[in-house]
């Protein structure tokens, strides 16, 4: 049994009987539908990464891993539903799928958002640490900076300051810094500054 592309109903005729669509519309339709949801994703996926920097968690690089894993997934959910919505396959259940995924870099950006812009300055704790190793990975819109010093944190070894490009400047291995370190509106506890001591 085939499906109508656009609504999902049961095919019976060219004419679909429940949206009143011919195959060839309903794949216009679907396409359309597709390449807007895809685009909507990719905003996101440009957003989340961006939000990350302003209000930086200080597990973000393991967020940014998850993040990577995920937006590997709807990539390639995205290239398989394509196919199949061209072989006129069934694509029902992948195009829901799919629809769920849309969402998501957004839902995580605001997240971070949310956590850090409710946050109060009021809140920041400041750590005593040494800076003990840096990482520069230039990259095409901001790069990846970090400045690494011990952690404070119960079962964590080092942290991993999400830093921009003055901070990493400013300082070098061996150097006694303090960290500050918001809370987060959510709990999610993020990266606000680091000072000379
Ligand atoms: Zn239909």
């Amino acid at each position: 049994m085939t499906r109508c592309l656009d609504c999902g109903s049961p095919r019976t005729a060219d004419q679909c009987p429940s949206c009143g669509l011919t195959s060839a519309a309903a794949e216009v339709m679907f396409r359309r539908r597709f390449v807007k949801r895809t685009a909507i994703f990719l905003a996101g996926s440009i957003a989340f990464p961006y939000v990350s920097q302003v209000y930086p968690p200080l597990d973000v690089d393991l967020m940014l891993v998850f993040y990577g894993i995920l937006f590997f997934v709807a990539l390639m959910l995205a290239v398989i539903l394509e196919r199949r919505a061209r072989n006129h396959q069934e694509v029902e259940v992948l195009k829901r799928v799919y629809s769920g995924f849309i969402p998501l870099p957004w839902i995580l950006a605001a997240t971070l958002f949310v956590n850090g812009k409710l946050d109060s300055q009021k809140n920041v704790v400041y750590h005593p640490a040494t800076i003990d190793s840096r990482y520069n990975m230039p990259g095409i819109v901001r790069g990846t900076r970090r400045l690494f010093v011990r952690s404070w944190r119960e079962g964590q070894k080092y942290e991993r300051l999400a830093v921009d490009a003055d901070d990493y400047d400013r300082f070098k291995p061996g150097d006694a810094v303090v960290v500050g370190v918001e809370p987060g509106a959510l709990g999610i506890p993020w990266y606000y500054g680091v000072y000379r001591r």
